[in-house]
């Protein structure tokens, strides 16, 4: 039984339809700094791991 639902304002980024053609890069910008953020990859702890790792990739040079 259902017994009450909270909805949280910005709990997720916006995520329209085209959205992952619209998120940041992780190419490394001025003085090498790389992005990890949800924001690269998709909204939720999955997305946010997924960018360190690609994030740690990319300062480490690995491919
Ligand atoms: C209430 C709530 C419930 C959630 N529940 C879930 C869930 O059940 N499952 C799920 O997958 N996701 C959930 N999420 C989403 C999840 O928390 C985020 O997707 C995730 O934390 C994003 O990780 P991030 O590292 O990209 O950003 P964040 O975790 O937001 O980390 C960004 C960090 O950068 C810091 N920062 C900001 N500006 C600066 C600055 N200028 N200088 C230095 N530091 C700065 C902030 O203080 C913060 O520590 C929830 C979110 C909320 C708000």
């Amino acid at each position: 039984m259902l017994i009450r639902v909270d909805r949280i304002a910005h709990a997720q980024l916006d995520q329209p339809v085209g959205f992952r053609e619209r998120r940041w890069s992780q190419t490394p910008g001025p003085e090498g700094l790389v992005i990890a953020s949800e924001a690269t990859e998709m909204s939720g702890i999955d997305g946010a791991m997924l960018s360190g790792e690609k994030a740690a990739h990319l300062v480490l040079g690995a491919h």
